[in-house]
């Protein structure tokens, strides 16, 4: 038997990095020391109290069983009041906190809970995959909106002709912002709520790096007044706490969005291990780590930053989130550039045109390695521009 692929599948973009992954193998099996900047996922543990905390919720026989799809009232609860302190937002957890199997897993399913075949969603390009590919699972149609340097990597929303809005659903925004590491003022959020509002769009929010930031800290699309009429906020514990692994996120906001998305959940999941969610709540109000986490990406910020600037490259420090994103030197595109940075001198780069067509011309180094490594890599880099 032919085994056939759904159309919908089929319908979803080639992997980009399918090239340079060959190639990283190639140098890894050569015995090449490969630096690798490629992943977006934190190196350091979980913070201990957090673990702690996992392991006295393991023995309890009350974790062991279904939990429920909405997640514990304890934990929404402990969201609510973080969101409190950290954003001075209002969230009622029974009705406009979810939790998630990571914030991916809320992402992955909204557009199936809104988005009827033929229907756009609005996606920033360059982005994190997982918007266009879930808008292209449940049928919709991804619509690019691009992120250039030149207005701060914020979206153009007059650019968006009037037939694009007749049809869109959702509209995914990103800020802290993979991979460009933008940040976004309130006065931009309350321009995107207005233009939510006026276009009858749900806006979902990914605010992953919220507490990743070298400056002032970054902003809630919440914290607009009304926000809550149109929007969700996407949250994750996974790269506050170091915690990609163990899958637990949030989605919170406007209450029949939230109601929807634990419609789909009920129909495909069954809620995040309740153990997790204790560890959760330990981590949201201890804030374990979070203070040495942003040091520590900082200092190995600093490093590579300053090593690039002497060896030529055009680079700015980033404000937020561990990537470094900067336009690739001499004119050449990314994937070329990527793999050279591979073959070459063994680091590993990922090329920007993987986040989008308006990735193309930069490529993206993710600082979740030592100092030491970083140093190491800025040498190796600075070989190139010779
Ligand atoms: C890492 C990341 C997430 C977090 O995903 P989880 O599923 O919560 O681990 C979400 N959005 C973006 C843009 C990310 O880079």
């Amino acid at each position: 038997m032919a085994v056939e692929l759904a159309d919908r599948l089929k319908k979803l973009p080639p992997y980009l990095f399918a090239q340079l992954d060959e190639a990283k193998d190639r140098q890894l099996a050569k015995g090449v020391d490969v630096i690798d900047l490629g992943v977006g996922d934190p190196d350091l543990p979980t913070p201990k109290p957090i673990i702690d905390r996992m392991k006295e919720a393991v023995e309890n026989p009350e974790h062991h069983r279904y939990p429920s799809y909405e997640g514990m009232l304890s934990f929404r609860g402990a969201v609510a009041r973080w969101y409190k302190s950290r954003f001075g937002v209002e969230l009622d957890p029974a009705t406009e906190v979810i939790t998630l199997i990571g914030s991916k897993e809320g992402i992955g399913h909204v557009p199936l809970a809104f988005v009827n075949p033929g229907e756009v969603v609005l996606v920033p390009d360059p982005g994190y995959p997982v918007y266009g590919g879930a808008t292209i699972l449940a049928g919709g149609e991804p619509y690019n909106v691009p992120l250039v340097a030149g207005r701060g990597f914020l979206p153009d929303f007059s650019a968006i002709h009037g037939d694009v809005l007749a049809k869109a659903r959702l509209m995914f925004l990103n800020y802290p912002n993979n991979p460009t590491a933008a940040v976004a003022p309130l006065d931009f959020f309350k321009e995107a709520v207005e233009f939510a509002r006026e276009h009858g769009i749900i806006l979902c929010h990914d605010a992953a790096y919220s507490e990743m930031y070298y400056g002032e800290p970054p902003h809630s699309l919440l914290e607009v007044e009304g926000a809550k009429e149109v929007a969700v906020e996407f949250h994750s514990l996974s790269k506050t706490f170091n915690m990609t692994g163990w899958r637990i996120g949030m989605a919170v906001g406007n209450a029949a969005v939230v109601q929807g998305l634990k419609k789909v959940k009920t129909n495909i999941d069954s809620g995040a291990f309740q153990a997790v969610q204790e560890a959760g709540i330990e981590a949201l109000v201890g804030e374990h780590g979070v203070e040495e986490m942003r040091q520590v990406y900082k200092e190995r910020r600093d490093v590579l930053v300053e090593g690039l600037k002497s060896a030529g490259f055009q680079v700015e420090a980033p404000q937020a989130t561990f990537y470094v994103w900067f336009p690739v030197p001499g004119g050449s595109d990314s994937i070329t550039f990527a793999t050279r940075a591979l073959e070459e001198v063994g680091v590993v780069i990922t090329p920007g045109v993987g986040f989008g067509a308006h990735g193309e011309g930069y490529v993206r180094a993710a600082l979740t390695v030592s100092k030491e490594r970083l140093e190491e890599a800025a040498q190796r880099l600075a070989r190139l521009m010779v």
